[in-house]
C-alpha cells in the first residue's frame, strides 16, 4: 500500500449504453461535490457527467483511473430528489443510469452549457384574479387534497369534461403556492393545450411558470430547468419529460388527463410520466392529483382498492346537461360514402341552424390502401409490415411507420391493369364527400397532415373559432381540451375497428376518445348530441357510453382483466429485439428465454411468481428494414418481476453484442 495520500474518487454517470458507472480521480473534489456535472476524458474525446458519488476507494486500481478534467460548479448540483428520482428510473426500466440523466437534462446542460440569464419581467402585482366559488364537490376534492399536505397520497380526480377538474387544480396549487411551495403539472401534449397554460397564466398573475417541453428552444428550456432548480419558478407545467424538473420546495403534482398515452415514452428509456410522478410524489411525501374524464384502468383500479383517494365530479360546473348519445345501426343501411342517413340528416340540421358539426375518424390520409382488382396486388411498404396509406392531397403513398413515400402509380405495377382503386376511407376522402355532399358548406379537417406544424395548428384553431367552419373532420387531434361553443353534433365513424381488435387495450382507449371526443360538443348554450355509426349498437361499451357510465364500463373491464390475467392484475415486461432478419431477432430471444429460465431454476424463492412466454414476432413484425420479435414476462408480483430483470439483465449484458441485432427492455408497456 502507498502511504501517499489518495486522491478522492468521483464516480460518474455518463450517457452511454451500458449499465454501469466510471470512476476518476480527481483531487481537488469535496464530499459535498455529489449532483455537479463533471467534465472527464474518456476514450480520445471528452465527456460531460453527473457525479453521483465522491468516494475514498475505488473497485479498480486506483492507478488505473484517469483524473477528471473540471467539475463543472457554475451550475447548482442537482439536487438529492432529482438523483433519487433518475436512479429510481434507472433501476425499475433497468436503464442504464447515464442515460436516464440525459434523458432528464435540457440539452444545453448535458453539454456542460449553461444558457445566459435573462432579466425577469416585472410583474404587475394588482391584477384581480377572477376565479369562481366552488361547488360542494369541488370543495370536498380541494379539502381532502390539502388534508393530505406534507404526507404521501394520491388521488383520483374524476369527472367528465367541465365538471371542474381544472378549477380543483387551480386551488389545490393556490393553496401550495401560500404555503411557499412549488407545483408541477403535467399535460398530454402542451402545443395543444395553449387555452390551459393561458387559464393558468391568468389564474397566477404573480407567479413565476414555467414551461417545459421539447417545442422549446434549447436556452429557453435550459433556463426553465434552472429557474425550478435554482427556486425561482412556482409553477412548473410540461409534457411528460417535465417529471424531471428538480423542484427544492416541490408540494403538488397534478396530472391532468392522466390516462393519456403520450405519458408514456415509446423509444430509449420506456418510462411512464405518470408512474414516475406517483412515485416522486412518494419519495417527496406530498399529495399528488391524477385527473380525467376517463382514468386509465390502473388508476381506477387503485382508487377502487382504495391505495388512491377517489374524488368525484359528478356534474358539470356550468348548468348545461351532457350531450345525448345514440348509436346508429349500419348493419341493413346501405351507406352512402361510408355514411348513414341518419348521420347526414343531423349534418343537414346543423347546416340549416348554423350551427357546426365534427365528424371524427382516426384514420387520416384518403385511404388505407391502394389495390389492383384485377391481380391482387396491394401498396405495401417495401420496409414495413404495413399498407402504403393514399395521399391524393399530395399524390403520394405514405407509409405512416416509416415515412416512405412514393408516387401514386397509373397503374398496377405487377399487371399493367390501370384500373386500381383506393380501398377504405381516411379523412381526406370524408372531406371529399362531405364537400360533394354539402357544397355551401365549409368544411376543415383537422389531423397531423393539416395540423403539422403549430402555426398550422393555431391557424385551423382561429378558423374554428372565428365560425369559419361548418363541418369539421378530425382525428383524436382534436379530442383534446378545446372549447368550440357552435359544436352540437359529433359524429363518429371507423370506431367499430377497435371493438375486436387483438390488443386488450384497445376498448378502454376506444371509449376514453368517444367520451372525449363527444365532451367537445355543447358546452355552452347549446345541447350536444353524439351519433356513433356502428354494427354493434347492442355493445355493452357503447351502452356504457350512452349512459355516460365510466363506472360501468371499467367495472365490467377490470372483471375481464382479471379473468384473463392482463394488467393490472399483473405485471409485464417486453423483451424486444430486432435485426435484419426474423430469425436472428428469435433466435436471440430463445438465447434470452433460455438464461431466464436457469436463473428461475436457481431461485426457487421467486421462480414461481414468474410466467415466461415463447419468443414471437411482433404484429408489425417489420418496421424501417428491421424484423422484430418479442419475449413476455409476467408475474403477479412487482417486486418478483423487479429481482428477476435485474438479475436477468445483467445476464444479457454479460452476453458478447451482435452488432446486427439490437434489442430492450419494456416494463409497464402499453403497446404489443
Ligand atoms: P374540466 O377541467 O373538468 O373540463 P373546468 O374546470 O375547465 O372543467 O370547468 C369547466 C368550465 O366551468 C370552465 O369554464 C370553468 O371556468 C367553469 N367552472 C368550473 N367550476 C365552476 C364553478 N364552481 N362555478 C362556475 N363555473 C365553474
Ligand atoms: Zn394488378
Ligand atoms: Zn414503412
Amino acid at each position: 500500500m502507498s502511504t501517499q495520500s489518495k486522491p478522492p474518487i468521483l464516480r460518474v454517470a455518463l450517457d452511454l449504453p451500458l449499465p454501469r458507472l466510471f470512476d476518476y480521480t480527481c483531487v481537488d473534489a469535496l464530499v459535498d461535490d455529489v449532483g455537479y456535472r463533471v467534465s472527464v476524458p474518456f476514450g480520445r474525446g471528452e465527456k460531460v457527467g453527473v457525479i453521483v458519488a465522491v468516494l475514498d476507494e475505488s473497485d479498480q486500481p486506483v492507478d488505473k483511473l484517469k483524473a477528471a478534467l473540471a467539475i463543472l460548479r457554475d451550475m447548482p448540483r442537482l439536487p438529492a430528489d432529482w438523483l433519487a428520482v433518475t436512479e429510481f428510473c434507472a433501476r425499475y426500466y433497468q436503464h442504464p443510469l447515464g442515460e436516464v440523466m440525459t434523458l432528464a437534462l435540457p440539452p444545453m446542460l448535458r453539454k456542460g452549457k449553461l444558457p445566459r440569464a435573462l432579466k425577469d419581467k416585472k410583474k404587475d402585482t394588482d391584477v384581480t384574479v377572477q376565479r369562481p366559488v366552488l361547488h360542494a364537490e369541488q370543495q370536498s376534492a380541494c379539502a381532502a387534497i390539502d388534508n393530505a399536505a406534507g404526507e404521501f397520497k394520491a388521488f383520483l380526480l374524476h369527472g367528465i369534461t367541465g365538471s371542474g377538474k381544472t378549477e380543483v387544480y387551480l386551488h389545490a396549487i393556490e393553496a401550495v403556492l401560500a404555503r411557499g411551495q412549488q407545483a408541477l403539472m403535467l399535460v398530454p401534449e402542451i402545443a395543444l393545450t395553449p387555452q390551459l397554460e393561458g387559464r393558468v397564466a391568468a389564474r397566477f398573475p404573480n407567479a413565476k411558470i414555467v414551461s417545459a417541453h421539447s417545442g422549446l428552444a434549447d436556452a429557453a428550456r435550459a433556463r426553465g430547468f434552472l429557474d425550478a432548480l435554482e427556486g425561482r419558478a412556482d409553477i412548473v407545467m410540461g409534457t411528460r419529460l417535465s417529471v424531471f424538473t428538480p423542484l427544492p420546495r416541490l408540494g403538488l403534482i397534478v396530472i391532468d388527463e392522466e390516462h393519456d398515452a403520450s405519458f408514456k415514452q415509446q423509444e430509449g428509456l420506456r418510462y411512464s410520466a405518470r408512474d414516475v410522478a406517483v412515485m416522486r410524489a412518494k419519495q417527496l411525501n406530498i399529495p399528488i392529483v391524477l385527473g380525467s374524464a376517463t382514468p386509465s384502468l390502473e388508476t381506477y383500479y387503485h382508487a377502487k382498492s382504495r391505495r388512491y383517494g377517489l374524488l368525484e365530479l359528478k356534474q358539470r360546473a356550468v348548468a348545461d346537461a351532457p350531450p345525448v348519445v345514440r348509436c346508429i345501426d349500419t348493419r341493413r343501411e346501405k351507406l352512402q360514402d361510408g355514411l348513414s342517413a341518419a348521420m347526414l340528416a343531423a349534418i343537414e340540421a346543423r347546416l340549416a341552424r348554423g350551427e357546426q358539426s365534427l365528424i371524427f375518424l382516426n384514420r387520416r390520409g384518403y385511404a388505407p390502401v391502394l389495390a389492383c382488382p384485377s391481380c391482387g396486388w396491394v401498396s405495401t411498404c417495401k420496409r414495413c409490415a404495413a399498407n402504403m396509406v393514399v395521399h391524393l392531397a399530395d399524390k403520394r403513398l405514405r407509409c405512416h411507420h416509416c415515412g416512405f413515400e412514393n408516387h401514386i402509380p397509373a397503374g398496377c405495377p405487377d399487371c399493367g391493369n390501370q384500373d386500381i382503386h383506393p380501398f377504405g376511407r381516411g379523412t381526406q376522402r370524408l372531406e371529399e364527400t362531405l364537400a360533394q355532399r354539402f357544397p355551401h358548406a365549409r368544411v376543415l379537417r383537422v389531423d397531423r397532415d393539416s395540423a403539422n406544424s403549430p402555426t398550422k395548428w393555431r391557424a385551423l384553431l382561429d378558423a374554428i373559432h372565428a365560425d369559419e367552419v361548418d363541418i369539421l373532420i378530425g382525428t383524436q387531434m382534436l379530442a383534446k381540451g378545446h372549447d368550440f361553443p357552435k359544436l352540437t353534433l359529433v359524429g363518429a365513424i371507423g370506431a367499430d375497428a377497435a371493438l375486436f381488435a387483438a390488443d386488450f387495450r384497445a376498448p378502454e382507449r376506444l371509449f376514453a376518445q368517444l367520451m372525449q371526443v363527444g365532451g367537445r360538443s355543447g358546452r355552452a348554450a347549446l345541447p350536444g348530441e353524439v351519433l356513433i355509426q356502428t354494427e354493434y349498437p347492442d355493445h355493452p361499451l357503447y351502452e356504457a357510453l350512452m349512459q355516460h357510465d365510466f363506472h360501468r364500463f371499467a367495472d365490467s373491464q377490470l372483471e375481464e382483466r382479471e379473468q384473463a390475467g392482463f394488467p393490472p392484475y399483473t405485471f409485464q415486461a417486453l423483451l424486444r429485439a430486432e435485426a435484419p432478419s426474423i430469425d436472428q431477432s428469435l433466435a436471440f430471444l430463445a438465447q434470452a428465454r433460455a438464461a431466464a429460465k436457469a436463473l428461475l431454476d436457481d431461485n426457487a424463492q421467486y421462480s414461481e411468481h414468474i410466467s415466461l412466454y415463447d419468443p414471437v414476432p411482433m404484429r408489425m413484425f417489420r418496421l424501417m428494414s428491421l424484423e422484430r420479435a418479442q419475449l413476455l414476462i409476467e408475474s403477479p408480483s412487482r417486486p418478483a418481476l423487479q429481482h428477476f430483470l435485474t438479475q436477468w439483465m445483467e445476464a444479457l449484458y454479460a452476453q458478447k453484442a451482435n452488432r446486427e441485432l439490437r434489442w430492450h427492455l419494456d416494463v409497464d408497456p402499453l403497446e404489443f
